[in-house]
């Protein structure tokens, strides 16, 4: 009993004296914090959260005088040359598909093994952290059923090292509409989403996914089905509205693959909140997506990849018809004031190289500094992470430095030099890093 008391007492000792939260006091040259760029900031970091930000002086304060309540000195990480961060948020992975000119997607869903998807699955969870994407939406497992799950918890656990994970698991799908494809119609092929229709079932299928782990329900609002091979509704909008209501009186939002442009009608009329891809928006839909405060996360990177899989030599051959038109619906999306999610559909194309999609939104004619902000504040706006996407006092310690001015030169994201997630440093260039010092 007294060596207990003695262990809680020494418990309360090291948690006054701050031994179990990590203080760092980070110095790059500015600070993005979400909305703007702030020469000459500082930011400080105690254990998981922000608790200053702002002129060195003031940061540096704040420091001090947590010194003089017993708190050892702050690490100092110097960030020169750097241009500090929120971690950037994905907004459209899978983390369960590698890309498609590798293997192909029919082949990745029906020949690989559950646990060789997962193993890779760990790999790519890792790349995307280190290239300074600390956390994800993950949209669908594309048939490896709930092992997002898992994947989640790992990284939560601190057994592998990986973003913060927002998932869908199975994502949901109406009967006959999806794939693997294209065979006998006497034989049921394994599907990569989880078929439902009808009230009571679908009412079930969502139940099932929320209380197997989904963080958000994601519905495949129109595909290319049967015999055709363009994309046609799917989902009726009664049908999208019972989902959106059953996943909503649990605090879960839906969202929807929507290329077609009844598709993404009948997606934002029944309430989803995000469409994923709108390849074939129209100025009318998308002033509709603006007025209903439904955003667009268009998956520009995705369309070029399959283009260049398909066999366009970009650069050298002119753009094929798809890109041609990606361009016009992006542009006629942005002049309707649309809210533009980041998230290129990775896992199409390789885990790590997410800026990518960063890339591809300046030059279809964002602005770079709206590209900053769709990656950060936006999406954590859009996917109610509340306490993330901004570099402000009390957010979670979700912290990248680039080397450069992406602010001028989006590629200059690529230049990852310092990672931090929930206060943790991941990766850190410049200097010792912490963790290769223990
Ligand atoms: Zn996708």
């Amino acid at each position: 009993m007294k060596q207990l008391l003695a262990f809680i007492g020494f418990l309360f000792f090291i948690q006054g004296n701050g031994f179990t939260q990590k203080l760092y006091l980070l110095k790059p040259d500015r600070v993005f914090d979400g909305t703007a760029i702030y020469e000459g900031w500082s930011v400080l970091v105690q254990g998981e959260k922000i608790i200053a930000v702002g002129e060195p002086k003031n940061v540096e304060e704040a420091a001090k005088n947590l010194q003089t309540s017993g708190k050892s000195a702050p690490q100092i990480i110097d960030l020169k040359g750097c241009t500090l961060l929120p971690g950037f948020i994905e907004g459209h992975s899978h983390l369960f598909l590698h890309p498609y000119n590798e293997t192909t997607w029919d082949d990745q869903v029906l020949k690989e093994a559950r646990s060789l998807r997962t193993v890779r699955a760990t790999l790519h969870a890792k790349q995307t952290l280190m290239a300074g994407f600390t956390t994800v939406r993950d949209l669908g497992t594309e048939g490896a059923e709930f092992d997002d799950v898992g994947l989640k918890q790992a990284i939560n656990q601190g057994i592998i090292p990986g973003p913060r994970m927002v998932i869908a698991t199975k994502a949901l799908i109406a009967t006959g509409s999806y794939a693997p494809k294209g065979f006998s119609p006497d034989i049921e092929v394994p599907q990569g989403a989880e078929e439902a229709d009808g009230h009571d079932r679908l009412i079930q299928a969502v139940r099932r996914q929320i209380g197997k782990g989904a963080d958000v329900v994601k519905i495949y609002a129109d595909y290319r089905w049967g015999l055709m091979g363009d994309a046609r509704p799917t989902f009726l909008v009664d049908e999208i509205k019972l989902i959106v209501e059953t996943a909503r009186s649990s605090g879960r939002p839906t969202i929807a693959h929507a290329g077609s442009t009844e598709g993404m009608r009948r997606a934002i009329l029944g309430g989803c909140e995000t469409l994923e891809h709108g390849d074939a928006g129209t100025p009318e839909i998308f002033s509709l997506m603006h007025e209903k405060g439904v955003a667009l996360c268009p998956t520009l990177a995705a369309g070029d990849a399959v283009s260049q899989y398909r066999g366009w030599k970009k650069g050298i051959e002119p753009e094929p018809e798809r890109i041609k038109n990606k361009r016009i619906t992006f542009k006629q999306a942005l002049d309707a004031g649309v809210t533009i999610c980041f998230g290129g559909d990775v896992g199409v194309f390789s885990h790590g190289d997410n800026a990518r999609e960063m890339e591809m939104m300046v030059d279809y004619g964002m602005k770079p500094l709206d590209v900053l902000r769709s990656a950060t504040s936006v999406n954590a706006n859009v996917f109610h992470l509340s306490q993330l996407g901004n570099v402000k006092t009390n957010f979670w310690a979700d912290l990248v430095a680039v080397e450069g001015r992406p602010e001028e030169h989006i590629s200059d994201v690529r230049k990852i030099k310092f990672v931090m997630k929930n206060g943790e440093i991941f990766r850190n260039e410049p200097s010792l890093s912490p963790k290769s010092a223990k």
